[in-house]
């Protein structure tokens, strides 16, 4: 059995600051632990299989899709994401508390499937700003940021439907808003 208040699920458009907000939670709380997702996406530079992502083929995807293996799974642009069951499994046993990285459609099924688990939207501070995040992480093509601020514009609109909205101005901030959401439901 989990325990309460133990899964945290943290979304926010491609760009928002997800991923540092949470390296810096991790920075303050060691007990904090990240899923690791599977995906068909190609590995970006410096991106390791089993630590950043299980990289999967789709035949291996689409395998595991039938065996049951996912929580959750979406196809967001080209590729597909899932959350493996095995992956909450792990992390429950070592008594970690369970952070998801995931986009809005994953989540709000999680959050259905896990009503005691608590959802955070980290919001950028604006389209411009977040537009110009992407660029300067270098890594998508054209094609791929008109569709991952199209994706963005969606996951917006779907932010009321979490129980935390977060703005990420300026990360420290951040990041110290998101630490103080996770310690104050754990003391509920
Ligand atoms: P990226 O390609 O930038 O690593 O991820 C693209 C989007 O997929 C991000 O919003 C990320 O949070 C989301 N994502 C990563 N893993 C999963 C997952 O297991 N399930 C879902 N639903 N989304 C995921």
């Amino acid at each position: 059995m989990l325990k309460k208040k133990s899964i945290f699920v943290i979304s926010g458009p491609s760009g928002s600051g997800k991923n540092t907000v949470y390296d810096g939670l991790r920075a303050l709380m060691p007990e904090i632990a990240q899923t690791v997702s599977a995906t068909t996406r190609a590995p970006r530079e410096g991106e390791v299989d089993g630590v950043d992502y299980y990289f999967l083929s789709e035949k291996e995807f689409n395998d595991r899709v039938e065996n049951g293996d996912f929580i959750e799974y979406v196809q967001y642009g080209k590729n597909y994401y899932g959350t493996l069951k095995s992956e909450i499994e792990r992390l429950s046993s070592l008594g970690k508390i369970i952070v998801l990285i995931i986009e809005v459609n994953g989540a709000l099924k999680f959050k259905e499937l896990f009503p005691e688990s608590v959802s955070l939207f980290i919001i950028p501070p604006s389209i411009e700003e977040l537009k110009k995040r992407i660029i300067k992480r270098g890594q998508n093509t054209e094609a791929d940021l008109q569709k991952r601020l199209q994706i963005a514009q969606y996951e917006m609109e779907l932010k009321d439907r979490y129980d935390y909205c977060v703005v990420n101005n300026e990360i420290d901030d951040c990041i110290n808003n998101v630490y103080n959401i996770i310690k104050g439901e754990q003391t509920k």
